[in-house]
């Protein structure tokens, strides 16, 4: 169902109506009749004749008319009656404001599982519970109780109702800009935040939908909408809850490592999501993507009035990502042309005093600057909107007559302008004029070039977007039979972690470049299969008890002789029977040494909100102590995977940094993607580990895979 009728509800009953003016029950009925919303205000409350001249009526189902939401400001414990008396009216949305449900623990789960059923049973749909409540700005049905919020065309979705005041509150204070609407998502008892993106994305009063989020209920789903939707109007979200670390799972490095945070932070950039970091920089974003078109080619010019402005935001923009590229020459000659001899023009551009005593120049050299086609944006920093107050009140009039021209500027060129002006805060005329033609003006230049970037982040996206980009999973697609019959045997076994060896056959099966090792029971055994190999070796323990075989001193490397290897075989054994008595060995594993190279992991495991997940890093002490690692929701494209290899800090390592040669970077590529169609191809696979994995010059070598099933084969149709 849409949430249209809630949304835009043409009647609302008030449960829990008031005379006294602290409560929301009356505030909400004052706010309403102030703005003058259009509906039928229905108040409800037992003890009451009227309110604010409005009948008031016991029950929900004594009005007479048709009701459209309800706003229930009652306490958690009333809601199943509340709602049991809303079905008996055919409500079809309510809006539940208490707080008490599931946020405080088991019994308000109970609470809030109770409330649901009877909603379901009726088909009502709920905002919240746990809400500041809904606002429809263009139809004046606000359900928040507050006053003066700026309309406009950005769609606000919170988990916090003190971040939607922050916002709401910077809209109203620091720009032009205002919401088409407001919803507090709270619990997500029944509405969830995917749902509320379907309808944004077909509403035509929306152009940008901004978001804080807490924790979603559903994360794929969420992902999924969010991919329709950024095709067609910009999402800007924080997500918080960046430190708290992700759930321990002892069985794999991946699942220690899978801190919520990355996961979804991945998940939400491939669905073409803004991710905002800085709360400061989450309206202005929000402001920017809402107001101007995005950059096509990520390279932007900066205008300057001054080298220290133009210098710090040309290392902030190189910084996000953004390339600032040298004008070309015909650019270079017309500014040229205008500007005085000490002016630089290749990029940034430094006027160099050309704007002293016609500001104006600034307008002229923007002109200039957009048409070349190189350029997909500009930046203007410095003193521009404030030259009459700071040199001549007369300046004044050029500044407006530049806004009113670049305002016109954008609109013609189709590229963005976004403006640092140090005078900002002085809220000189024309600035507002640049604001009144959407160029958003800020007083930082790192909140204003974070806009400028924000608009090449969301146009790289578009650009790159390909259609088979999608969050669906096509479950036992590419499973072989004799895969299959790994994890059989293994559940047969009464196991749940496939050993190095089954894994990595399991991993050969598909293709992957596993080590070809074998598994033997005797020392003549493991020195006859190294004789054949005519390779150095490793020897490593096989056993269902053990699975971190170093720690149990099961692995012993670059074997060279016969003697060697024997007492390698004799060790370890010994080892493992001192790591656990009785532990049940099933061999020892004999591996050809893989070449020299570097060490990196690839993992998946799954998430609680967006399911299978995969995880690459360097290995070694980069995974354990730097945790520089990338994540993706399943399954990954190529696009995906090379991201995910490129976006590690330490990438410059596999690229050939100080002198050293480049490795296969395309082998890496290739098995993050056979990780993905191995985890689609089996339900049964809860968590991989392939640490590590040694990247050469020329292919790669699996040298240790890790496999772990779940509980019970699951249901993949739950994600
Ligand atoms: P575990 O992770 O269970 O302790 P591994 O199989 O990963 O055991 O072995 C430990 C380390 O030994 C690896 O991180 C790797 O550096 C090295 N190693 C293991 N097998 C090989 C091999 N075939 N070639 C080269 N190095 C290996
Ligand atoms: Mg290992």
């Amino acid at each position: 169902m849409s949430l249209e009728s809630i949304l835009n509800a043409e009647s609302v009953a008030i449960v829990g109506a008031s005379k006294n003016e602290t409560k929301r029950g009356y505030q909400t009925i004052r706010t309403l009749v102030d703005e003058k919303y259009e509906g039928n205000i229905y108040p409800v409350n037992p003890k009451e004749k009227s309110i604010m001249g409005f009948k008031c009526y016991k029950n929900v189902s004594d009005i007479k008319g048709s009701v459209d939401v309800a706003l229930v400001c009652t306490p958690a414990r009333s809601l199943p009656a509340v709602l049991e008396d809303c079905g008996q009216k055919r409500v079809k949305g309510a809006v539940i404001l208490a707080g008490g449900f599931g946020e405080i623990g088991d019994d308000g789960r109970k609470l809030e599982n109770e409330m649901v059923a009877v909603a379901n049973k009726h088909n009502i749909r709920l905002i919240g519970p746990n809400t500041s409540g809904m606002l429809n700005l263009h139809d004046s049905l606000n359900l928040v109780g507050l006053k003066d919020t700026p309309k406009g065309d950005i769609a606000l979705l919170t988990q916090s109702g003190n971040m939607a005041l922050t916002l709401i509150t910077e809209a109203k204070i620091k720009s032009r800009k205002g919401f088409s609407y407001y919803v507090g998502v709270g619990n997500e008892a029944d509405i969830k935040f995917h749902e509320y993106l379907e309808f944004f994305r077909q509403d035509p009063k929306t152009k940008a939908i901004l978001m804080y989020v807490e924790g979603l209920r559903n994360g794929r789903e969420f992902v999924q909408q969010a991919q329709k939707t950024t095709l067609e109007k910009p999402i800007i979200l924080l997500k918080s809850g960046r430190s708290s670390t992700g759930k321990k799972s002892a069985g794999s490095h991946t699942g220690a490592l899978a801190g919520i945070s990355e996961v979804a932070k991945g998940a939400f950039q491939l669905a073409g999501i803004i991710v905002i970091e800085n709360s400061d920089e989450l309206f202005p974003a929000a402001e920017t993507l809402s107001s101007l078109p995005p950059i096509k080619n990520n390279k932007i010019a900066i205008l300057a009035d001054g080298g220290g402005h133009a210098t710090i935001a040309a290392d902030i923009l190189t910084d996000l990502g953004v390339e600032i590229p040298e004008l070309n020459a015909k650019t270079q000659a017309n500014l040229r042309k205008i500007l005085p001899a000490a002016a630089s023009v290749p990029n940034p551009v430094d006027v160099a005093g050309g704007t002293d005593a016609d500001p104006s120049v600034f307008a002229d050299c923007a002109d200039i600057i957009l048409k070349d086609p190189n350029v997909g944006g500009l930046m203007v920093v410095g003193l521009f909107g404030g030259y009459g107050i700071r040199f001549a009140e007369s300046l004044s009039l050029m500044e407006e007559d530049a806004a009113h021209r670049m305002g016109k500027m954008v609109k013609k060129r189709h590229k963005p302008i976004v403006l640092h002006s140090l005078y900002n805060s002085e809220r000189p005329h024309a600035l507002e004029l640049l604001r009144y033609y959407n160029i958003p003006v800020y007083d930082s230049l790192d909140i204003s070039a974070k806009c400028i970037s924000v608009l090449a982040e969301y146009g790289n996206y578009l650009n790159s977007y390909r259609p088979k980009h999608n969050f669906d999973l096509n479950w036992g697609a590419n499973a072989r039979p004799e895969g299959q019959k790994i994890i059989d045997a293994a559940r047969h076994d009464g196991r749940r972690a496939l050993l190095e060896h089954e894994a990595k056959e399991l991993f050969a099966i598909h293709g992957a470049p596993v080590t070809g090792d074998r598994l033997v029971q005797t020392p003549d055994e493991a020195v006859e299969f190294a004789q054949s190999l005519e390779k150095t070796v490793v020897l490593k323990i096989v056993s269902p008890d053990i699975l971190h075989k170093s720690d149990a001193g099961g692995v012993r490397v670059n074997l060279k002789t016969e003697k060697d290897i024997r007492s390698a075989f004799k060790e370890i054994t010994a080892n493992a029977h001192q790591y656990q008595k009785n532990a049940d060995i099933r061999g020892i594993l004999v591996s050809p040494m893989a070449n020299k190279g570097v060490e990196v992991i690839i993992g998946t495991k799954y998430d609680d909100q967006f399911g299978p997940v995969i995880m690459y890093g360097l290995g070694g002490i980069m995974v354990e102590i730097i945790k520089d690692v990338s994540f993706r929701v399943l399954p990954i494209t190529r696009s995906a995977a090379k991201r995910m290899i490129e976006q590690t800090k330490s990438f410059p390592i596999l690229d050939g940094a100080r002198g050293n040669p480049k490795l296969d970077q395309q082998a890496i590529r290739k098995l993050l993607m056979l990780c993905s169609e191995i985890v689609e191809a089996y339900p049964d696979i809860e968590e991989m580990d392939l640490n590590p994995v040694i990247v050469h010059e020329k292919g790669i070598s699996i040298v240790d895979a890790r496999v772990i099933l779940k509980q019970k084969t699951g249901d993949p149709s739950s994600f």
